[in-house]
């Protein structure tokens, strides 16, 4: 219910501002978001690789309305990757990129304008030696992404793709997208849906990420799980061992400061353990959804708010 009204109330411009206006605020976002500039993403970058742990990194930002501000953000992410590659840190990186930060949202040019970015973006990767995955919003923009990530891979194929278990098109979306080279994350889903498209309860959306695992598992392609969530990934085991996937044909990836105990056992165990690192000034949208996901993040928040 509490979660309901912050991702409601996520997408409130009035909510937003009085949000981010709170000085302390600050304090609670530091836990979910690596910083704001080009150097602290480049620096937790260093961090995480150092300790084994491999990377994608997230220029905040959705729903942009002008096309300049999506140039803008498309140009954060070529900075980064010139950055990443210089430093040669480009094998160990991908970028995850949100179709709306980049045009998509722009009206009847959207996906034309969101296709140009996205091909400069995954141009600047690849020169890296990095790779790109599209983010998935939320359901109003599933058939645009699928669409902009065909076009993109004609050029870049190992461009990849979330897709949120809580979508009762999932299911299809993981059998077209399990075929050799395709790199899907496989994540729950983060935004409010209505039941119309998508799974409500907790026990049916992990049913849903189980079925779509066991197709991404027996396919062709490349999985990376998204989860924090230890039942998934002893199931995520099992099916590695029932579909003779071996160490390094699937990863696990997980959200910065999320269970950094957990990635740290699994890159011990010897998997791929990818982290999710967001950077930037625009973090309210991505803020509230982690908020939204787990109540003692809310009493953290507040307390946080209490000076405490
Ligand atoms: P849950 O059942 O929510 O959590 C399992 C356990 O993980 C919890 O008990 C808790 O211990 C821990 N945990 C989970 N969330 C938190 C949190 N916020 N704070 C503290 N502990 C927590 N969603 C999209 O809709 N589109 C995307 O493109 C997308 N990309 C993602 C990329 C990555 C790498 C990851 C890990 C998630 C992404 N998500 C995305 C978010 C995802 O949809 C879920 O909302 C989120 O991962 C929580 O689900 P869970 O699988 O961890 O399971």
């Amino acid at each position: 219910m509490l979660g309901s009204l912050l991702l409601a109330g996520s997408r409130v411009p009035l909510v937003r501002r009085a949000v981010s206006g709170v000085p302390l605020t600050r304090k609670v976002v530091d836990r979910f978001v690596a910083g704001e500039t080009t150097q602290d993403a480049v620096e937790s970058v260093h961090r995480l690789t150092d300790a084994g742990l491999a990377v994608t990194i997230d220029h905040l930002g959705e729903e942009t309305r002008d096309a300049e501000a999506a140039a803008q953000t498309a140009d954060a992410y070529i900075v980064l990757l010139g950055a990443l590659r210089e430093l040669g840190l480009g094998d160990r990186a991908e970028v995850s990129v949100k179709l709306s930060a980049v045009g998509q949202a722009l009206g009847a040019d959207g996906d034309k304008i969101a296709l140009e970015n996205a091909r400069h973006i995954a141009e600047a990767a690849r020169a890296a030696g990095a790779n790109v995955t599209f983010d998935m919003e939320d359901h109003t923009t599933v058939d645009s992404t699928l669409g902009i990530l065909r076009a993109v891979r004609e050029d870049f194929p190992s461009a990849g793709v979330a897709l949120q278990a809580y979508l009762f098109r999932t299911e299809d979306d993981c059998r077209d997208l399990s075929h050799e080279g395709s790199r899907v994350r496989l994540v729950k889903g983060a935004y409010a849906e209505p039941a119309s498209v998508a799974h409500q309860s907790k026990s049916e959306v992990d049913k849903a990420y189980v079925r779509c695992l066991r197709i991404l598992m027996a396919g062709r392609g490349y999985p990376m799980v998204g989860t924090h969530d230890d039942r998934l990934i002893s199931i995520t085991e099992t099916l590695a061992d029932r579909f003779g996937r071996s160490l390094g044909e699937y990863e696990y990836q997980m959200l910065y400061g999320i269970r950094t105990d957990k990635q740290q056992a699994l890159v011990g165990a010897g998997h791929t353990m990818r982290v999710y690192i967001p950077y930037g000034d625009d973090w309210y949208g991505y803020f509230m959804r982690r908020l939204a996901e787990r109540p003692a993040n809310i009493a953290f928040f507040l307390r946080a708010l209490g000076g405490k």
